[in-house]
């Protein structure tokens, strides 16, 4: 069957050598029908997430449940899913919270259900979804409804939940309440979107380069700021929302999305916040990036907080199916995410478009 397999040294190959095995009882065959190109796939090839070779990669898309194992109860063929990377547990502390990214089995389980030409080949994220079939984990397959079009709802699991969730179950942002958010790509679009569904008062899009503002205006931002017309950031956004006279820099906003992974923007991110506001960590840094900051004047004096969150802190039964069905009235903007679907075998078309910074998102077609 046809596949992107990663063969390291930033080498990806196209290939219809690429096997999978049947499913176990507890899991499912997908036929891919779109999936997503993230930054994350990016970052395997240039090796900023180390990764073991060879490996079926991608890890955002949607398609058609086609097998299902013995005991697999929740989902049958014909069911159109969006998968989740997180094949946790069900059953652990962190689950029964409802904190399926803090399940110790959601992260590092890397197992080998694929063979390229003849070699056992690693899944990627628990997901693959490059590959014209894989196979996952039941908890994995989120059945969505089926009028809800496969090349917009395959972003829902990644690009989509990443920054929607941040806003929505990592900081629960309130009505009336201010934001900035770093970097508007696939993620931080969908932080702007979650924002205006929470009610926020202003929501501030900081990007640097110019022909991003009219898309960030389109999912709800209320004010634009592109960071290399400016002197500090920080500065600017405090124009916009000065906070009065007064010790240790009053004024800014109540949160920032930080959703580049550069680590100096997230400096910038924690420097913009009002007194109380907290900053939010989304964007994945190099694995060695460090943060400086003064505790007195950054955290403990003005009630000041930071975050991190991993994968919009999803709970991916629910919040996808409740993503889809906004999308449906016309309150979640999918189909504007994809700036271009693209033929399978195009993937290093993807590729040069991403670094051309030409694409909110780019979408494989199966
Ligand atoms: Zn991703
Ligand atoms: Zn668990």
């Amino acid at each position: 069957m046809r596949g992107i397999v990663f063969v390291g040294d930033g080498q990806a190959v196209v290939t219809d050598e690429l096997e999978v095995r049947a499913p176990a009882a507890h899991e499912v065959v997908v036929k891919m029908v779109n999936a997503g190109v993230c930054h994350s796939d990016l970052s395997v090839l240039d090796g900023t997430i180390p990764f073991p070779t060879p490996c079926a990669m991608g890890h955002e898309g949607a398609g058609i449940v086609e097998e299902v194992g013995a005991a697999v109860t929740t989902v049958t063929p014909g069911d159109h899913v969006v998968i989740s990377t997180l094949a946790n547990c069900g059953r652990c502390s962190a689950c029964a919270r409802g904190f399926p990214t803090r399940c110790r089995s959601s992260i590092g389980n890397m197992t080998r259900p694929f063979t390229y030409q003849g070699t056992p080949t690693f899944n990627f994220a628990a997901a693959s979804c490059f590959s014209e079939r894989t196979v996952i984990d039941a908890i994995q397959a989120v059945r969505i409804d089926p009028s809800v079009p496969l090349s917009s709802a395959c972003l829902i699991g990644c690009g989509v939940i990443t920054g929607m969730g941040a806003v929505l179950n990592r900081a629960k942002v309130a009505a009336g309440e201010t934001a900035a958010v770093f970097g508007v790509g696939g993620v931080g679009l969908n932080a702007i979107q979650a924002l205006r569904l929470s009610g926020a008062a202003r929501v501030i899009a900081i990007d640097t380069l110019p022909q991003k503002e009219a898309l960030a205006r389109q999912f709800g931002a209320t004010d634009w700021i592109n960071a290399t017309e400016v002197d500090s950031v920080a500065d600017a956004v405090r124009d916009l929302l000065p906070g009065g006279k007064g010790m240790y820099n009053p004024g800014g906003v109540d949160w920032a999305f930080e959703c580049t992974g550069v680590p100096k923007v997230l400096h910038d991110a924690l420097d913009c916040l009002e007194w109380g506001g907290n900053a939010v960590a989304v964007g994945v840094p190099p694995a060695s990036a460090q943060l400086e900051k003064s505790i007195f004047t950054s955290f403990v004096y003005i009630d000041k907080g930071i975050m991190g969150c991993r994968y919009g802190t999803a709970r991916p039964h629910h919040d996808f199916p409740m993503i889809a069905e906004l999308y449906l009235r016309g309150k979640v903007l999918l189909d504007e995410l994809v700036s271009q679907v693209y033929p399978h075998a195009e993937f290093h078309t993807v590729l040069d478009d991403m670094h051309q910074g030409k694409l909110a998102r780019g979408v494989l077609q199966f």
